[in-house]
């Protein structure tokens, strides 16, 4: 059984997540659809970057991790939004007496540019998690054509998070 330590005052959460970018898929990240030739292939609809998220947030409260709660193999979750299942997941950690702290993502996408979308993916990010958007960061970085980041071929995504005990719920 999956065990949570509401003792601790803090906990630091990592994730990492990737997708092949194929044609004919949307490019979704933090939850907002961006206008690109390719998109992400993969389970749900291939956000990399908040399934980063949600292994950072599950991970910090030592709640297993995506694969876990959400099977590729069950059926009930095929084609799901990855908002939802954020949401599902954080629900989860709140229900063990966390609140966050911060987190810190990072997004390696050759193209295109995030920038423009970036204010939209931390209001998308901040409301499926309830809290104020300063208290969520998003930085993106090319591969400099290097790798499959690189060529274009994938998108990559990278969430650390601090959670603490809730005052009101620490044990
Ligand atoms: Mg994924």
């Amino acid at each position: 059984m999956m065990t949570t330590l509401t003792s601790d005052t803090t906990r630091v959460g990592l994730g990492y997540d990737s997708h092949r970018l194929v044609k004919g898929k949307p490019l979704v990240l933090g939850g907002v659809e961006i206008p690109f030739a390719k998109g992400e292939a993969g389970h749900s609809d291939g956000d990399a970057l908040l399934h980063a998220i949600i292994d950072s947030l599950l991970g910090a409260a030592h709640l297993g991790d995506i694969g876990q709660m959400f099977p590729p193999s069950c059926d009930k979750w095929k084609d799901s939004k990855s908002l939802d299942l954020l949401k599902i997941a954080w629900q989860k950690v709140i229900s063990y007496g966390w609140t966050l702290v911060n987190m810190n993502c990072i997004v390696r996408l050759e193209k295109p540019a995030l920038l423009p979308h970036k204010d939209k993916i931390i209001r998308s990010i901040a409301s499926a998690l309830n809290t104020d958007e300063k208290r969520i960061s998003v930085s993106a970085k090319t591969a400099e054509g290097l790798g499959d980041v690189g060529r274009g071929d994938a998108v990559e995504a990278l969430a650390a998070c601090l959670i603490a005990s809730s005052p009101n719920t620490a044990t």
